[in-house]
Protein backbone atom coordinates (compact mmCIF):
# COMPACT_ATOMS: atom_id res chain seq x y z
CA UNK A 1 0.00 0.00 0.00
CA UNK A 2 1.29 3.23 -1.36
CA UNK A 3 1.26 6.33 1.35
CA UNK A 4 1.73 9.92 -0.01
CA UNK A 5 2.92 12.71 2.36
CA UNK A 6 2.27 16.21 1.71
CA UNK A 7 3.83 18.90 3.48
CA UNK A 8 2.77 22.42 2.26
CA UNK A 9 4.14 25.66 2.72
CA UNK A 10 3.31 29.13 1.65
CA UNK A 11 4.99 28.53 -1.94
CA UNK A 12 6.67 25.04 -1.51
CA UNK A 13 4.95 21.98 -1.71
CA UNK A 14 7.39 18.99 -0.23
CA UNK A 15 6.26 15.11 -0.79
CA UNK A 16 7.21 11.92 -0.08
CA UNK A 17 5.57 8.11 -1.59
CA UNK A 18 6.13 5.42 0.39
CA UNK A 19 5.38 1.44 0.08
CA UNK A 20 3.87 1.07 3.48
CA UNK A 21 4.73 -2.90 2.92
CA UNK A 22 8.56 -2.09 4.21
CA UNK A 23 8.53 1.49 4.18
CA UNK A 24 10.50 2.33 1.14
CA UNK A 25 10.77 5.66 -0.10
CA UNK A 26 9.68 5.57 -3.53
CA UNK A 27 9.81 9.14 -4.20
CA UNK A 28 10.29 12.44 -2.82
CA UNK A 29 10.58 16.03 -3.98
CA UNK A 30 9.33 19.19 -3.70
CA UNK A 31 7.79 21.65 -5.97
CA UNK A 32 9.55 25.36 -4.97
CA UNK A 33 8.39 29.15 -6.01
CA UNK A 34 4.38 28.40 -6.08
CA UNK A 35 3.11 31.55 -7.57
CA UNK A 36 6.14 33.21 -7.87
CA UNK A 37 8.78 32.92 -11.25
CA UNK A 38 11.17 30.74 -12.03
CA UNK A 39 8.67 27.87 -10.21
CA UNK A 40 10.43 24.27 -10.31
CA UNK A 41 9.36 20.37 -8.98
CA UNK A 42 12.19 18.69 -8.11
CA UNK A 43 12.01 14.69 -7.90
CA UNK A 44 14.58 11.46 -7.12
CA UNK A 45 12.43 8.45 -7.74
CA UNK A 46 13.87 5.09 -6.64
CA UNK A 47 16.75 3.64 -8.85
CA UNK A 48 16.52 7.13 -11.22
CA UNK A 49 18.61 10.36 -11.12
CA UNK A 50 17.17 13.39 -9.48
CA UNK A 51 15.14 15.68 -11.78
CA UNK A 52 14.84 19.05 -11.79
CA UNK A 53 11.60 20.38 -13.78
CA UNK A 54 11.30 24.42 -14.57
CA UNK A 55 7.52 25.08 -14.76
CA UNK A 56 5.28 27.64 -13.88
CA UNK A 57 3.09 27.18 -10.93
CA UNK A 58 0.17 29.68 -10.35
CA UNK A 59 -1.12 28.08 -7.37
CA UNK A 60 -0.98 24.75 -4.79
CA UNK A 61 -3.52 23.26 -7.04
CA UNK A 62 -1.54 23.04 -10.05
CA UNK A 63 1.56 22.24 -8.21
CA UNK A 64 -0.26 18.88 -6.99
CA UNK A 65 -1.30 17.79 -10.45
CA UNK A 66 2.47 18.38 -11.38
CA UNK A 67 3.34 15.99 -8.43
CA UNK A 68 0.86 13.28 -9.71
CA UNK A 69 1.87 13.67 -13.33
CA UNK A 70 5.89 13.59 -12.03
CA UNK A 71 4.89 10.57 -10.07
CA UNK A 72 3.09 8.59 -13.13
CA UNK A 73 5.42 9.72 -15.50
CA UNK A 74 7.08 7.14 -17.74
CA UNK A 75 10.34 8.22 -17.56
CA UNK A 76 10.96 10.07 -13.86
CA UNK A 77 7.80 8.35 -12.20
CA UNK A 78 7.48 5.41 -10.26
CA UNK A 79 3.67 4.34 -10.21
CA UNK A 80 1.46 3.64 -13.32
CA UNK A 81 -1.30 5.66 -12.00
CA UNK A 82 -2.74 7.30 -9.38
CA UNK A 83 -4.80 4.43 -8.29
CA UNK A 84 -1.64 3.26 -6.58
CA UNK A 85 -1.65 5.79 -4.19
CA UNK A 86 -3.99 4.21 -1.23
CA UNK A 87 -4.17 7.90 0.74
CA UNK A 88 -2.70 10.65 1.92
CA UNK A 89 -1.20 12.22 4.71
CA UNK A 90 -0.83 15.59 5.03
CA UNK A 91 0.90 17.86 7.94
CA UNK A 92 -0.63 20.30 9.39
CA UNK A 93 0.94 22.56 11.83
CA UNK A 94 -1.98 23.52 14.65
CA UNK A 95 -5.04 21.19 15.48
CA UNK A 96 -5.89 23.70 18.65
CA UNK A 97 -7.52 21.96 21.74
CA UNK A 98 -9.40 19.64 19.37
CA UNK A 99 -7.57 17.68 17.59
CA UNK A 100 -5.39 15.09 20.09
CA UNK A 101 -4.80 12.85 17.29
CA UNK A 102 -4.48 12.33 13.99
CA UNK A 103 -7.94 12.05 11.96
CA UNK A 104 -9.30 11.26 8.36
CA UNK A 105 -10.14 14.94 7.23
CA UNK A 106 -14.03 15.32 6.29
CA UNK A 107 -16.04 18.47 6.25
CA UNK A 108 -16.18 18.79 9.50
CA UNK A 109 -12.36 18.29 10.16
CA UNK A 110 -12.06 20.96 7.62
CA UNK A 111 -14.10 23.56 9.51
CA UNK A 112 -12.06 22.66 12.61
CA UNK A 113 -8.66 23.09 10.58
CA UNK A 114 -10.38 26.50 9.47
CA UNK A 115 -10.84 27.53 13.38
CA UNK A 116 -7.36 27.15 14.23
CA UNK A 117 -6.17 29.59 11.23
CA UNK A 118 -6.08 32.52 13.88
CA UNK A 119 -3.83 30.70 16.10
CA UNK A 120 -1.09 29.77 13.75
CA UNK A 121 -2.01 32.95 11.04
CA UNK A 122 1.28 31.73 9.00
CA UNK A 123 1.10 27.68 8.84
CA UNK A 124 -2.09 26.60 8.43
CA UNK A 125 -3.69 28.24 5.72
CA UNK A 126 -0.73 27.06 3.16
CA UNK A 127 -1.77 23.29 4.81
CA UNK A 128 -5.42 24.58 4.39
CA UNK A 129 -4.52 25.19 0.58
CA UNK A 130 -2.83 22.25 0.37
CA UNK A 131 -5.53 19.41 1.29
CA UNK A 132 -8.10 21.46 -0.91
CA UNK A 133 -5.73 20.97 -4.06
CA UNK A 134 -4.88 17.22 -3.44
CA UNK A 135 -8.82 16.80 -2.49
CA UNK A 136 -9.21 18.32 -6.29
CA UNK A 137 -6.75 16.38 -7.92
CA UNK A 138 -7.20 12.94 -5.77
CA UNK A 139 -11.27 13.30 -4.74
CA UNK A 140 -11.40 9.71 -4.55
CA UNK A 141 -8.26 8.67 -2.16
CA UNK A 142 -8.83 9.30 1.68
CA UNK A 143 -6.31 12.07 3.19
CA UNK A 144 -5.83 12.24 7.12
CA UNK A 145 -4.13 15.49 8.86
CA UNK A 146 -1.60 14.45 11.35
CA UNK A 147 -1.13 17.63 13.81
CA UNK A 148 2.33 19.10 15.18
CA UNK A 149 0.39 19.80 18.34
CA UNK A 150 -1.72 16.65 18.80
CA UNK A 151 1.26 14.64 20.56
CA UNK A 152 1.41 18.08 23.53
CA UNK A 153 -2.35 17.83 24.16
CA UNK A 154 -1.68 15.51 26.85
CA UNK A 155 0.36 18.53 29.05
CA UNK A 156 -1.62 18.76 32.28
CA UNK A 157 -3.14 22.06 33.07
CA UNK A 158 -0.88 23.62 34.92
CA UNK A 159 1.67 22.86 32.56
CA UNK A 160 -0.29 24.66 29.38
CA UNK A 161 -2.41 27.43 30.92
CA UNK A 162 0.09 30.75 31.41
CA UNK A 163 0.08 32.62 34.71
CA UNK A 164 -2.32 35.28 32.97
CA UNK A 165 -5.97 36.27 33.89
CA UNK A 166 -7.73 33.26 32.93
CA UNK A 167 -10.52 35.07 31.74
CA UNK A 168 -7.50 35.20 28.06
CA UNK A 169 -7.24 31.65 28.33
CA UNK A 170 -10.92 31.29 28.17
CA UNK A 171 -11.86 34.40 25.48
CA UNK A 172 -8.88 33.21 23.03
CA UNK A 173 -7.82 29.91 23.54
CA UNK A 174 -4.06 31.44 24.33
CA UNK A 175 -1.73 28.43 26.40
CA UNK A 176 1.01 26.51 26.03
CA UNK A 177 0.31 24.06 22.75
CA UNK A 178 3.70 22.75 21.93
CA UNK A 179 4.95 21.83 18.10
CA UNK A 180 6.95 19.29 16.65
CA UNK A 181 4.99 16.41 18.35
CA UNK A 182 5.02 14.07 15.67
CA UNK A 183 8.81 14.28 15.71
CA UNK A 184 9.08 13.78 19.69
CA UNK A 185 6.58 10.98 19.56
CA UNK A 186 8.23 9.43 16.64
CA UNK A 187 11.84 9.28 18.58
CA UNK A 188 10.58 8.50 21.78
CA UNK A 189 9.31 5.43 20.39
CA UNK A 190 12.45 4.68 18.67
CA UNK A 191 13.83 5.59 21.96
CA UNK A 192 12.05 2.76 23.70
CA UNK A 193 12.72 0.37 20.96
CA UNK A 194 16.08 0.94 21.17
CA UNK A 195 16.24 0.55 24.63
CA UNK A 196 14.13 -2.32 24.53
CA UNK A 197 11.30 -1.44 27.09
CA UNK A 198 8.04 -0.82 27.01
CA UNK A 199 7.36 3.29 26.34
CA UNK A 200 4.58 2.65 29.16
CA UNK A 201 7.34 2.85 31.45
CA UNK A 202 10.14 5.14 30.35
CA UNK A 203 10.97 8.88 31.42
CA UNK A 204 12.66 10.50 28.14
CA UNK A 205 13.46 13.95 27.34
CA UNK A 206 13.82 14.42 23.57
CA UNK A 207 15.84 17.27 22.29
CA UNK A 208 14.83 18.75 18.78
CA UNK A 209 17.50 20.64 17.61
CA UNK A 210 17.25 22.23 14.17
CA UNK A 211 16.39 25.62 12.54
CA UNK A 212 13.47 25.42 14.92
CA UNK A 213 14.36 23.79 18.30
CA UNK A 214 12.34 22.40 21.36
CA UNK A 215 12.30 20.00 23.79
CA UNK A 216 9.62 17.68 25.46
CA UNK A 217 9.23 15.56 28.64
CA UNK A 218 7.86 12.42 27.49
CA UNK A 219 6.53 10.38 30.68
CA UNK A 220 5.12 6.95 29.98
CA UNK A 221 4.80 7.83 25.95
CA UNK A 222 2.86 11.19 27.19
CA UNK A 223 3.86 14.67 26.41
CA UNK A 224 3.68 16.15 29.95
CA UNK A 225 5.64 19.29 28.70
CA UNK A 226 7.51 20.86 26.17
CA UNK A 227 9.12 24.56 25.63
CA UNK A 228 7.68 25.95 22.83
CA UNK A 229 4.57 27.63 23.66
CA UNK A 230 1.33 29.52 21.97
CA UNK A 231 3.61 30.07 19.29
CA UNK A 232 6.91 28.37 17.89
CA UNK A 233 9.01 31.35 19.73
CA UNK A 234 8.71 30.57 23.60
CA UNK A 235 11.22 28.21 25.17
CA UNK A 236 15.22 27.76 23.40
CA UNK A 237 17.56 30.00 21.87
CA UNK A 238 17.21 28.95 17.64
CA UNK A 239 18.83 29.84 14.65
CA UNK A 240 16.63 32.96 14.60
CA UNK A 241 13.78 33.12 16.81
CA UNK A 242 15.07 34.32 20.49
CA UNK A 243 13.29 32.14 22.61
CA UNK A 244 12.15 32.66 26.12
CA UNK A 245 12.65 36.19 27.07
CA UNK A 246 11.58 38.63 29.61
CA UNK A 247 8.42 39.90 28.13
CA UNK A 248 9.04 43.49 29.49
CA UNK A 249 11.71 43.63 26.38
CA UNK A 250 9.02 44.19 24.11
CA UNK A 251 7.05 47.03 25.11
CA UNK A 252 10.97 48.53 25.97
CA UNK A 253 12.22 47.64 22.38
CA UNK A 254 8.74 49.44 21.00
CA UNK A 255 9.80 53.02 22.70
CA UNK A 256 13.66 53.09 22.65
CA UNK A 257 12.97 51.55 18.71
CA UNK A 258 10.11 52.96 17.50
CA UNK A 259 9.12 49.18 16.37
CA UNK A 260 6.01 48.46 15.74
CA UNK A 261 3.99 45.20 16.97
CA UNK A 262 5.30 43.93 13.51
CA UNK A 263 8.77 45.08 13.43
CA UNK A 264 8.93 43.14 16.92
CA UNK A 265 7.54 40.35 15.99
CA UNK A 266 10.05 39.95 13.21
CA UNK A 267 12.93 41.24 15.49
CA UNK A 268 12.13 38.02 17.68
CA UNK A 269 11.37 35.11 14.83
CA UNK A 270 13.64 36.12 12.65
CA UNK A 271 16.48 38.09 13.53
CA UNK A 272 17.16 36.94 17.27
CA UNK A 273 18.70 33.50 18.45
CA UNK A 274 21.79 32.76 17.39
CA UNK A 275 21.83 34.93 13.61
CA UNK A 276 21.20 37.92 16.25
CA UNK A 277 24.08 37.03 18.77
CA UNK A 278 26.83 35.71 16.50
CA UNK A 279 25.57 38.23 13.68
CA UNK A 280 26.63 35.50 11.34
CA UNK A 281 24.05 33.19 10.73
CA UNK A 282 21.53 30.81 11.59
CA UNK A 283 23.24 27.82 10.24
CA UNK A 284 25.27 26.44 12.72
CA UNK A 285 28.37 25.02 10.31
CA UNK A 286 28.92 28.60 9.58
CA UNK A 287 28.41 30.20 13.38
CA UNK A 288 30.86 26.64 14.48
CA UNK A 289 33.57 27.60 11.66
CA UNK A 290 33.65 31.40 12.68
CA UNK A 291 33.97 30.45 16.31
CA UNK A 292 37.31 27.85 15.79
CA UNK A 293 38.42 30.79 13.93
CA UNK A 294 38.10 32.95 17.32
CA UNK A 295 34.90 34.95 16.69
CA UNK A 296 33.41 35.84 20.17
CA UNK A 297 30.13 36.36 19.81
CA UNK A 298 29.96 33.03 17.32
CA UNK A 299 31.58 31.64 20.17
CA UNK A 300 28.62 33.13 22.27
CA UNK A 301 25.57 32.47 20.40
CA UNK A 302 26.92 28.73 20.55
CA UNK A 303 26.94 29.08 24.16
CA UNK A 304 23.72 30.59 24.82
CA UNK A 305 22.25 27.85 22.88
CA UNK A 306 23.90 24.68 24.44
CA UNK A 307 22.99 26.95 28.32
CA UNK A 308 19.85 26.70 27.43
CA UNK A 309 19.52 22.91 25.96
CA UNK A 310 21.03 22.19 29.63
CA UNK A 311 18.40 24.16 31.54
CA UNK A 312 15.76 22.79 30.23
CA UNK A 313 17.10 19.42 30.46
CA UNK A 314 17.27 20.12 34.27
CA UNK A 315 14.17 21.55 34.26
CA UNK A 316 12.39 18.14 32.93
CA UNK A 317 14.70 15.68 35.31
CA UNK A 318 12.89 17.78 37.97
CA UNK A 319 9.34 17.57 36.37
CA UNK A 320 9.90 13.89 35.67
CA UNK A 321 11.34 12.83 38.73
CA UNK A 322 14.45 10.67 36.98
CA UNK A 323 15.21 10.31 33.54
CA UNK A 324 15.99 6.97 31.34
CA UNK A 325 17.46 8.83 28.14
CA UNK A 326 17.84 11.71 26.85
CA UNK A 327 17.43 11.78 22.95
CA UNK A 328 18.98 14.18 20.46
CA UNK A 329 17.54 14.67 16.90
CA UNK A 330 16.76 17.09 14.00
CA UNK A 331 19.99 18.81 11.92
CA UNK A 332 21.88 19.56 14.99
CA UNK A 333 21.05 17.24 17.73
CA UNK A 334 21.64 14.48 14.67
CA UNK A 335 24.74 15.66 13.28
CA UNK A 336 26.78 18.51 15.72
CA UNK A 337 28.86 16.93 18.14
CA UNK A 338 30.32 19.91 19.33
CA UNK A 339 26.61 20.66 20.85
CA UNK A 340 26.22 17.56 21.95
CA UNK A 341 29.24 17.47 24.24
CA UNK A 342 29.09 21.53 25.61
CA UNK A 343 25.47 20.01 26.33
CA UNK A 344 26.06 17.36 27.87
CA UNK A 345 29.15 18.12 30.16
CA UNK A 346 28.98 18.27 33.59
CA UNK A 347 25.47 16.33 33.65
CA UNK A 348 27.02 13.44 36.02
CA UNK A 349 24.89 13.96 39.15
CA UNK A 350 22.08 13.68 36.61
CA UNK A 351 23.34 9.98 35.82
CA UNK A 352 24.35 11.38 32.59
CA UNK A 353 27.79 10.83 31.27
CA UNK A 354 28.92 9.97 27.22
CA UNK A 355 31.36 8.50 25.64
CA UNK A 356 33.29 11.32 23.40
CA UNK A 357 34.43 8.56 20.91
CA UNK A 358 30.90 7.76 20.17
CA UNK A 359 29.86 11.00 20.47
CA UNK A 360 31.55 11.56 16.84
CA UNK A 361 28.88 9.59 15.43
CA UNK A 362 26.48 11.71 13.48
CA UNK A 363 22.96 11.18 11.73
CA UNK A 364 22.65 7.40 12.93
CA UNK A 365 20.63 5.57 15.69
CA UNK A 366 23.49 5.07 18.01
CA UNK A 367 22.88 5.43 21.91
CA UNK A 368 26.42 7.43 23.01
CA UNK A 369 26.48 6.74 26.76
CA UNK A 370 29.25 5.33 28.65
CA UNK A 371 28.15 1.58 28.87
CA UNK A 372 27.31 2.42 32.73
CA UNK A 373 26.22 5.63 32.69
CA UNK A 374 22.48 5.68 34.56
CA UNK A 375 20.37 8.06 31.76
CA UNK A 376 20.84 6.56 28.16
CA UNK A 377 22.07 9.41 25.72
CA UNK A 378 20.42 8.90 22.18
CA UNK A 379 20.87 10.21 18.77
CA UNK A 380 18.06 9.17 16.97
CA UNK A 381 17.35 10.59 13.37
CA UNK A 382 14.10 11.55 13.03
CA UNK A 383 11.45 11.22 10.14
CA UNK A 384 8.21 12.88 10.54
CA UNK A 385 7.41 11.75 6.87
CA UNK A 386 7.81 8.15 7.64
CA UNK A 387 5.81 9.36 11.20
CA UNK A 388 3.05 10.93 9.10
CA UNK A 389 2.67 7.86 6.89
CA UNK A 390 1.98 5.41 9.38
CA UNK A 391 -0.68 7.24 11.35
CA UNK A 392 -2.00 7.63 7.73
CA UNK A 393 -1.69 3.71 7.53
CA UNK A 394 -3.12 3.06 11.04
CA UNK A 395 -5.79 5.53 10.43
CA UNK A 396 -7.09 3.73 6.82
CA UNK A 397 -6.73 0.41 7.80
P1 LIG B 1 14.66 22.78 10.09
O1 LIG B 1 14.10 21.46 9.60
O2 LIG B 1 14.10 23.26 11.39
O3 LIG B 1 14.74 23.84 9.04
P2 LIG B 1 17.13 21.25 10.35
O4 LIG B 1 16.64 20.15 11.21
O5 LIG B 1 17.44 20.93 8.93
O6 LIG B 1 16.20 22.53 10.45
O7 LIG B 1 18.45 21.84 11.05
C1 LIG B 1 19.18 22.88 10.51
C2 LIG B 1 20.47 23.02 11.32
O8 LIG B 1 21.11 21.74 11.38
C3 LIG B 1 21.48 24.00 10.75
O9 LIG B 1 21.92 24.88 11.74
C4 LIG B 1 22.63 23.12 10.27
O10 LIG B 1 23.86 23.70 10.56
C5 LIG B 1 22.46 21.83 11.03
N1 LIG B 1 22.78 20.68 10.17
C6 LIG B 1 21.97 20.09 9.27
N2 LIG B 1 22.60 19.07 8.64
C7 LIG B 1 23.86 19.03 9.13
C8 LIG B 1 25.02 18.21 8.87
N3 LIG B 1 24.98 17.22 7.99
N4 LIG B 1 26.13 18.47 9.59
C9 LIG B 1 26.16 19.46 10.51
N5 LIG B 1 25.11 20.26 10.78
C10 LIG B 1 23.98 20.06 10.12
Amino acid sequence: MNILVINTGSSSLKYQLIDMKDETVLAKGLCDRIGLEHAFLKQTGIGKETVVIEKDMYNHKIAMQEVVNALIDEKIGVIKSMDEIAAVGHRVVHGGEEFHDSVIIDGNVMKAIKDCVELAPLHNPPNIVGIEACQQIMPNIPMIAVFDTAFHQTLPRHAYIYPLPFEIYEKYKLRKYGFHGTSHKYVAQRAAALMGKPIEELKLISCHLGNGASICAVKNGKSIETSMGFTPLQGLCMGTRSGTIDPAVISYLMEKEKMTLKDVSDFLNKKSGVLGVSGISSDFRDVQSAAEAGNERALLALDIFCYRVKRFIGDYAAILNGIDAVIFTAGIGENNDLVRGKILKDMDYLGICIDMEKNKIRGQEIDISVSDAKVRTLIIPTNEELAIARETLKLVQ
